[in-house]
């Protein structure tokens, strides 16, 4: 059973999270970037086997994006942190 530290509430089942995708990539800013830059970000994934840092909001608690570092292998999962805490403008891409 997969169980999910979430900053706010503490430990909880994974049921209680949604998976939103990859933290490692970055949004790219409107009207700065090309098509194909904003086409690799939607549609373009790594199938990551191992460790990953991925995006879960908390939708059945106190709904915050986290993220959260996850071993996809063997769904070991590691320290979370409030995504407002470590998504910064700094990493957002400017091809
Ligand atoms: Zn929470």
């Amino acid at each position: 059973m997969l169980r999910i530290p979430c900053p706010i509430c503490g430990e909880r089942d994974y049921t209680e999270f949604r998976y939103g995708g990859d933290a490692r990539k970055r949004r790219p800013i409107h009207g700065t970037t090309g098509l194909q830059v904003w086409y690799d970000y939607v549609f373009v994934f790594d199938n990551v086997m191992g460790p990953h840092r991925e995006f879960w909001q908390h939708v059945a608690g106190c709904r915050q994006w986290l993220v959260l570092d996850r071993n996809t292998a063997t769904n070991l999962v590691g320290a979370s942190q409030l995504a407002r805490s470590v998504v910064t403008v700094d990493e957002v891409i400017t091809k």
